[in-house]
């Protein structure tokens, strides 16, 4: 099997360096040429170039507009790709640009799965990551198979087309949330005079634990590394694609739309580039700007 991979940032290279050491006969493009130095023989010149003779592409690109142009646009992905080939997104795309993309493909003879994944850049090396993937083609999925099995360690099956990406955007806005409260209490509690270490520790033995405050907070908000490899602007898009999604099926979700409110407000704040687990520096900002830990003390 021939697989093409675009996109080449801080997962689409952990990703694609996994596949190569799978053993997968692949083939990279990104459009930042000094990735050809990291990737050697298997970086191809152009997006169309990579997809000659493949049987999958993936993407892995930073929305689901620059799917579409790297695909489809001038010089795009599918120029020379045979038909039959399966466009695999596995970007946070918007679901209802991938419903729409989706169709536009099928008429040329593409078929495509959407497969977003959660997990950092640390699990995406390991082929550790969770994959969400919908489609409306069940034998393009199968034929997806064995990438997404070396890619993830679980693949959940969500539904038709674009579905892997509304529950991709659902899941994210959901994590910004808990982001979001967390590093609120975490201000409040120092307010009062409660030590954020200790604070967390209360969190993650009671019922205020996630997944976040287990495995960010210390090591990346608290020693204030804030550098999980995934940008605030990146986070931000997931929760607006949750947003617009709640907003096009008329569903009335306050918290779904504060949490909006709130990463847009920090994203204009503090920068998209900004690592997402920064967002603490927002609230710490809209409270007068001292940071309520000091890295050296905060392993208590
Ligand atoms: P990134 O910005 O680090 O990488 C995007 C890459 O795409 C860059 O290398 C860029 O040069 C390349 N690119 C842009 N336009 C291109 C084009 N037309 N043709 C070829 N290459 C092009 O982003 P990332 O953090 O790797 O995220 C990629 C996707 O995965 C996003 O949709 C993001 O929301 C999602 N995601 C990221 C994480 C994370 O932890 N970083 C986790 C889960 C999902």
């Amino acid at each position: 099997m021939k697989v093409a991979f675009i996109g080449l940032g801080n997962m689409g290279q952990p990703m694609a360096r996994h596949l190569l050491d799978a053993g997968f006969d692949l083939t990279v493009f990104d459009v930042s040429p000094a990735l050809r130095e990291t990737f050697g023989a298997v970086f191809a010149t152009t997006a169309s170039e990579a997809c000659e003779g493949a049987d999958i592409v993936i993407t892995m690109l930073p929305n689901g507009q620059i799917v579409r142009d790297a695909l489809l646009g001038s010089g795009g992905a599918l120029e020379r790709a045979r038909p039959g080939m399966v466009v695999l997104d596995m970007s946070s795309s918007d679901a209802t640009g991938t419903v729409a993309l989706g169709a536009d493909l099928k008429a040329l003879g593409f078929a495509m799965v959407d497969a977003p994944v959660s997990g950092g850049m640390a699990l995406a090396g390991q082929g550790k990551l969770s994959i969400m993937a919908g489609t409306d083609d069940a034998d393009a999925l199968a034929r997806c198979m064995p990438v997404l099995d070396a890619l993830g360690s679980k693949v959940l099956p969500v539904g038709k087309l674009g579905a892997g990406h509304a529950a991709k955007a659902i899941n994210n806005l959901i994590g910004a949330a808990i982001l979001g409260v967390t590093s609120e209490g975490m201000v409040l509690a120092r307010r009062f005079g409660i030590d954020p270490g200790t604070m967390l520790d209360v969190l993650n033995s009671a019922t205020g634990r996630s997944g976040i405050s287990e495995t960010i907070f210390r090591p990346h908000v608290l020693e204030r590394k804030f550098g999980v490899g995934f940008a605030l602007g990146l986070m931000t898009k997931d929760v607006n694609l949750a947003a617009s999604l709640k907003d096009g099926l008329g569903v009335d979700l306050p918290l779904f739309a504060s949490t909006a409110r709130c990463w847009n407000d920090a994203m204009a704040r503090i920068g998209p580039a900004t690592d997402f687990s920064a967002y603490l520096t927002y609230v710490e900002e809209l409270n007068g700007g001292d940071a309520i830990t000091n890295p050296a003390k905060a392993d208590s």
